[in-house]
């Protein structure tokens, strides 16, 4: 066991850019190595991601381990995984931290599952217990009613899957100095039987949630898909982006990755307009962080009214119609 040290995070990289998600695991990772007292190291898999190592180092990373190759340059998880495998291997660190994010989810399990180490996946808080220095992570379960701290005793690395958003990105400090460490790919070793045909963006998206400090989100009570465009023009109007509760997407008007909550994507933005949505635990579980949160209901004794900052009684329908008028003076 001793001879894992050090606490990992890795960095994703999307269409040649370091992901707002790798700051956030910055943060995270930089308490646990402190109460190790070891060093916060950063991994960088793809192609031409050497160049992204200095940003790294500016959000706090004193390691950067770097593996660059053409056949990194689109993500297949068996590739990544035996890739991510043999750094960790070679390496060996004691803790190491990823984001829940599709990519993160599916690249942890399967690099945990070549590791023989365990996972504990989709977390929202880590700390070390002072104890034993194991890793506890904690994460909602049974519909969120619970919070289940898990740890991994027996083998190293402990990893673990953070949700994005679970905590603040680590602030930028430019030109600090750092090391990198180059690890060789090894294209008899890292393969797969699938291939990369092409990368398709979906169409019509907007702004991405992580991507904006306003979230105006729609739920049943919006119901249908057209209802959104709606809710789109208020979102573009405030610079914001479209999400909704779980059960418009079950409905099939709004695509999944929009969801928030338990089962969709955690967000901390300034400001959420909840338009007709109730307020069930299992959706606040992804909202109740944000700095201003606004409900827009019909019925005044729905749960959100009581959670909410400001609570505007009233159909959707007529009061964001109205509210963009007054924008619009
Ligand atoms: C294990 C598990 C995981 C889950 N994960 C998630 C999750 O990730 N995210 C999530 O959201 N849910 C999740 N759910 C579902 C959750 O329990 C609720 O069913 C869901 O959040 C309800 O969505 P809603 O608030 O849009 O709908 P409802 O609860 O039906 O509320 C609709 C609201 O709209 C109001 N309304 C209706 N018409 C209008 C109008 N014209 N103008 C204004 N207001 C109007 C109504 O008064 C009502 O308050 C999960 C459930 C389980 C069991």
């Amino acid at each position: 066991m001793n001879e894992w040290k050090n606490v990992w995070i890795l960095a994703e990289v999307s269409q040649g850019k370091i992901s707002p998600t790798a700051y956030e695991l910055l943060t995270a990772g930089k308490s646990l190595a402190e109460d190790l007292g070891e060093k916060l190291c950063a991994v960088l898999l793809g192609k031409e991601v050497k160049k992204l190592a200095q940003d790294l180092f500016d959000h706090g990373a004193e390691v950067v381990y770097v593996c660059d190759a053409p056949e990194l340059e689109n993500y297949i998880d068996d590739i990544y995984a035996k890739t991510l495998n043999g750094m960790i291997q070679a390496y060996k660190p004691n803790k190491f931290l990823l984001p829940a994010t599709n990519l993160g989810r599916s690249l942890s399990a399967k690099t945990a599952i070549f590791a023989a180490t365990g996972l504990t996946a989709d977390a929202t808080e880590v700390v070390i217990n002072k104890e034993d220095g194991q890793l506890h992570a904690t994460r909602p379960t049974f519909g969120g009613n619970l919070m289940a701290t898990i740890t991994c005793a027996r083998t190293r690395p402990e990893m673990c899957s953070l949700r994005p958003m679970s905590y603040p990105r680590a602030p930028k400090t430019e030109g600090k100095n750092g090391e990198v460490v180059e690890f060789a790919f090894d294209g008899q070793k890292y393969t797969s039987l699938a291939k990369f045909l092409k990368f398709i963006k979906s169409e019509g998206e907007g702004l991405d949630l992580s991507e904006t400090d306003v979230i105006v989100a729609g739920g049943r009570g919006v119901g249908k898909a057209e209802g959104f465009e709606l809710l789109g023009k208020l979102a573009a109007r405030l610079g914001g982006a479209v999400a909704a509760s779980r059960a418009p997407v079950d409905n099939g008007w709004i695509e999944y990755r929009r969801q928030i909550g338990l089962t969709g994507r955690t967000v901390k933005p300034k400001l959420y307009i909840a338009c007709g949505i109730s307020g069930q635990i299992q959706h606040m579980a992804g909202c109740s962080g944000a700095d201003v949160l606004v409900a827009i209901n019909k019925d005044p004794d729905a749960p959100i009214m009581k959670m909410a900052h400001y609570a505007v009684e009233g159909d959707l329908y007529e009061v964001i119609p109205a509210m963009l008028e007054a924008l619009d003076k």
